[in-house]
């Protein structure tokens, strides 16, 4: 399954840096600059991200 930025709606790359929020949406991190930070879960390149929380790639079947 294809993730997009729940900003933007770009289809995110691996080498994307992304934030993740507490309901588990992705984006962007210059899309998620306004994010409150207490809304942060995690930060990092999406394949990062998608390797961690691994529920991202589990969908695809
Ligand atoms: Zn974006």
């Amino acid at each position: 399954m294809a993730i997009r930025c729940g900003d933007c709606y770009s289809l995110l790359e691996d080498q994307d840096h992304v934030v993740l929020d507490e309901f588990n949406t992705l984006r962007h991190t210059y899309c998620g600059y306004d994010l409150v930070s207490e809304l942060v879960q995690d930060v990092g390149t999406y394949k990062n991200i998608k390797e961690k929380y691994q529920f991202f790639g589990e969908e695809v079947k």
